[in-house]
Formats: structure tokens, C-alpha cells, sequence
């Protein structure tokens, strides 16, 4: 069986993977990036620790899997008529077709966002937030310096429980006594974790609390200037500003919108085997499906395409994934179902959680190394931090 693949991250890759068990099979791969970026751990990566936790190039994940092709390509048209794809650097003809391309972020028009502010998405959003972070931190003034996260969601919690440890690592660094460090998290909801329970909510705010947080609830980011933000009609003096809030489907569904039919939240609507139309099948973020939009879904929807493929006639039936989430070192809140709890366990099973994550797209080889190379603080000073030097 010959299928075609685009997008490199935890769908496509878990469905190469899959489908290369089969000698008989070839897969070929396209993404528009040479790295599998694991998206659970770029607010580690964002706040020091090492980023071989975040990218784990493509070539090594699939070192031993002869069957499977990969090109580095941004594919920007789709010819269902031809069977063919249209790349930025060429034209690929497939036979099967998985599009699992993910997210981009998205600042829902507010002014100023796009040019000011943030981010943790990528390596080059993470390296131009730390090297802001380091030029602030040694800019020799001693005044008082405001952070703020906007988005009370997963990563804008989790980067919030880290920033402040990396803060004060950096001030100790460079030998600041006096400036103070104010860390403020912003979101437009009643509570943090919209999606979770109220009680999980609740735990996560009050832990933030004690980690010297200033959470926001209900209010509004109206506009962002170089030295300021605009929250709910007032200013708020800062320059350092971190959006963690929108996120949208992968442009290439708009742009091939007559093949597609597009929901309301912009997702692709697909039948009861994933299928988008004939021969091709739509997985992970870009699904309309319940719980897209977490990585444990893109996974599930990988190995439920490849069953199918293989022959299966069961239907698609959405799972709803555990939610772990880290607020400080060691320490997380656990929501599943009404399993429901926090602290140390919550922190050990985010680690475990870790571990499977990246055993389910790593040799378990790598997924140790990447996984243990979460404890460990990477501070490069003075002039780069190195998370893309070393590859
Ligand atoms: C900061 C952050 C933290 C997160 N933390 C968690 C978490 O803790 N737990 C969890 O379950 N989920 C988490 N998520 C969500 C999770 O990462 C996504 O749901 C998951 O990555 C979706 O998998 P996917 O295969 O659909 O897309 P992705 O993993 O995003 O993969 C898409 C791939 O397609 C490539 N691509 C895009 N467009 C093109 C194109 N036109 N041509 C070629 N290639 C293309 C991209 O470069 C990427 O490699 C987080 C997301 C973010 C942004």
C-alpha cells in the first residue's frame, strides 16, 4: 500500500510509524519542517530546560524504517481531480492521502498582538522570548519588571507555574538583586482552564497563588503598544507580554476550501472513517472532531486511520483524553472523567504521561534521552540561548 502523508507532527508521524510495521508498505512523508516538535514541552524548553525535550529531528525518528520517505516541503494546493499535492519545491502524486498539518496561531485581530507580543510555538518564537528575556534581565536598571501571559488555558497555566523559577535563575545569573519580578496571567473566562472542571480550576489558580502568580480572570486584552497592554480599559506597563490564547486550523484548509467542507470553528468535517473525500482522510487539530486539538487525540486518530486502511469497519469513536497539567517543579493538577487530583501524583503523572508521549514517536532510546532531558536547565549567557545549535 503507497500512502502519502503531510504534516510531521504527532499524527502523521504516529501514522508513518504505523503503517512501516508493514514491510509491503511505503509511506512517504512531507513536512514543511525537518523536525517532530513535541508540543507538551516547549514551555520547558521556553523557560531553560533542554530542548531536545522539544525537537527530535524527523531523520532519527525514522532511522530504522527503510519504507518511509520523507521530504521537507510546505504543501500549499491540493488536485483531488489528479491525485496531486503542490509543494512550495515540487509536486507530489499519492494514492492515499493523510493530512494531519495541525495548528497556527491566531490573535483574533486584537492591535498590536502580532507585532509586540510573545510566543512559545516554535523554536524561533522560543529563542526571540529568550533573548528578550536575557537583554531585560540585563539591562542593568533596577525596576521593577512586569510579565504578562495572556490565556488561563494549558500552556499559558503551565508557562506561568515556570516562569517565575527561570526569572529568578536568570537574576541570579546575572548578580540582580533589586528588580522585581511581576508575573501577571491574564484570561478572558470567569476561571483558568475553561475546559476543565471548576474544582481543577480552583486548584490550579490557588497554586499559582502560592508561586506569586497575579492571576486575572474576565478580563479583556484590548490592544498592545511597545510599553503597554490594554486589559479591560486599563493600562497595564509592560514589555514583555506572552500569547498563549489563539489558536486556528492550518491555513492550507482555507486556501483549498472548494475540496473541503469547513465548520463553523473552521475544522474539517470528515465521515465515520476520517475521511474527508475519497482517498483522503483528515486527522489530529484539523478534524472536526470533539477533542481535537490535543495531542493524545491526533495519536488516536493516527492508529484509527491505519486500522481502517488495513481493513477495519469500526467506526470512529472519539476518547476523551486525560488532562495533566504542570504548575511548578514536580507538581500538576489531573482531571479525567471525574478522576480528579493534584499535587505530587498529579507530577508524576505528567511524567509518565511524558514517557508514553514520546515512546509513541520515538525509539525508546531517544524517548528515554528526550525524556530525561527534562530535569536538565540550559542556560547559555550571555549572547544566544543554544536551543538550535545543537540541533
Ligand atoms: C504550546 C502548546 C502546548 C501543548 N501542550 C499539549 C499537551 O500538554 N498535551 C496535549 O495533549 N496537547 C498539547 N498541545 C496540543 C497538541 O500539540 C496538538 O493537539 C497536536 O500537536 C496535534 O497534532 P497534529 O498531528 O494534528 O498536528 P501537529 O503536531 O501540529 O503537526 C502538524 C505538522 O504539520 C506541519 N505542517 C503544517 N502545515 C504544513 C504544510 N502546509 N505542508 C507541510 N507540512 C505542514 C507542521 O510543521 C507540523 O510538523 C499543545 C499545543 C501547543 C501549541
Amino acid at each position: 500500500m503507497k500512502v502519502t502523508i503531510v504534516g510531521g507532527g504527532f499524527g502523521g508521524v504516529k501514522a508513518a510509524l504505523e503503517l512501516a510495521e508493514h514491510p509491503n508498505n511505503h509511506v512517504t512523508l512531507i513536512s514543511d519542517k525537518p523536525d517532530f516538535q513535541y508540543y507538551p514541552a516547549l514551555f520547558a524548553t521556553a523557560t531553560g530546560h533542554s530542548h531536545r525535550q522539544s525537537w527530535i529531528p524527523l531523520e532519527t525518528i525514522f532511522d530504522d524504517w527503510p519504507n518511509v520517505e520523507l521530504i521537507t516541503d510546505e504543501i500549499v494546493k491540493l488536485h483531488p481531480d489528479t491525485r496531486q499535492l503542490v509543494g512550495k519545491q515540487g509536486t507530489y502524486d499519492y494514492k492515499t492521502l493523510i493530512l494531519a498539518l495541525g495548528s497556527v496561531t491566531t490573535y483574533f485581530g486584537i492591535e498590536g498582538l502580532d507585532t509586540f507580543s510573545y510566543g512559545i510555538k516554535s523554536q524561533d518564537e522560543i529563542r526571540r522570548l529568550q533573548n528578550h528575556l536575557f537583554e531585560e534581565m540585563r539591562d542593568g536598571s533596577d525596576d521593577e519588571k512586569n510579565y504578562v501571559i495572556i490565556g488561563g488555558g494549558a500552556t499559558g497555566v503551565e508557562l506561568a507555574g515556570a516562569l517565575g523559577e527561570y526569572l529568578l535563575v536568570l537574576r541570579r545569573h546575572f548578580g540582580i538583586r533589586k528588580k522585581r519580578l511581576r508575573i501577571t496571567l491574564v484570561e478572558a473566562a470567569p476561571r483558568l482552564l475553561p475546559r476543565l472542571s471548576e474544582s481543577t480550576s480552583r486548584k490550579a489558580a490557588a497554586r499559582l497563588k502560592r508561586l506569586g502568580v497575579h492571576v486575572e480572570t474576565d478580563k479583556k486584552v484590548e490592544r498592545q503598544t511597545a510599553e503597554s497592554l490594554m486589559v479591560s480599559g486599563r493600562p497595564l506597563s509592560t514589555q514583555t507580554v506572552i500569547w498563549t490564547s489563539g489558536v486556528t486550523n492550518a491555513p492550507f484548509f482555507n486556501n483549498n476550501s472548494e475540496h473541503f467542507t469547513i465548520n463553523e470553528r473552521g475544522k474539517v468535517v470528515v465521515d465515520e472513517f476520517m475521511r474527508a473525500r475519497t482517498g483522503i482522510y483528515v486527522i489530529g487539530d484539523n478534524a472536526a472532531t470533539p477533542y481535537a486539538g490535543l495531542a493524545q487525540t491526533a495519536l488516536h486518530d493516527a492508529q484509527f486511520v491505519v486500522r481502517h486502511l488495513n481493513g477495519s469497519k469500526k467506526t470512529y469513536r472519539p476518547v476523551q483524553p486525560a488532562s495533566v497539567i504542570p504548575i511548578g517543579h514536580h507538581w500538576a493538577v489531573f482531571e479525567w472523567g471525574r478522576l480528579r487530583f493534584a499535587g505530587w501524583l498529579g507530577g508524576f503523572m505528567r511524567m509518565s504521561a511524558d514517557l508514553i508521549g514520546y515512546h509513541d514517536v520515538l525509539p525508546i532510546g531517544w524517548a528515554v534521552k528526550a525524556w530525561r532531558s527534562q530535569d536538565k536547565q540550559e542556560l547559555r549567557i550571555p549572547d544566544e540561548p543554544a536551543i538550535l545549535e545543537e540541533g
